[in-house]
């Protein structure tokens, strides 16, 4: 049984991040969708099976480059969504000695000393200066 799976599986994609998310959200709507009236009920579940199936159909896929294509983009998503919650977090940890600015062209976040008054600040990353009071 074993190694007719590991026949079946050779020369598959495999299982990657982006499949265990699929199939963590997909199993999570389908539980959710126990707790809906009709027809939301059936339209959500039916639509969490297929995410799910989609799943499968990546881990048993042969197209090993336009697989690891969209999990590459996956991860650098989810880096992008876990960079900005750490940046919340440290500015809600220095929310008593330091200000956050976004700067007005580039949009970089940018951190002050609190209290002291009106100040000119000048973004690091691409030189705009604009005022602000701390
Ligand atoms: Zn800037």
């Amino acid at each position: 049984m074993k190694q007719k799976f590991a026949k079946f599986m050779y020369g598959r994609y495999g299982l990657d991040e982006l499949s265990k998310f699929i199939s963590y959200v997909s199993l999570l709507v389908l539980v959710v969708s126990m707790f809906l009236p009709q027809p939301a009920k059936m339209i959500v579940f039916i639509a969490a099976v297929l995410t799910l199936g989609n799943a499968y159909f990546r881990i048993f896929s042969k197209n090993f480059e336009k697989r690891r294509t969209e999990n590459a983009k996956f991860l650098r998503f989810r880096q992008r969504i876990k960079d900005r919650f750490g940046l919340r977090r440290d500015m809600w940890k220095q929310r008593k000695e330091f200000r956050f600015f976004k700067c007005p062209s580039c949009k970089s976040v940018l951190r002050v000393p609190k209290g002291k008054g009106r100040i000119r600040i000048v973004c690091k990353k691409c030189g705009t200066a604009f005022e602000k009071k701390t």
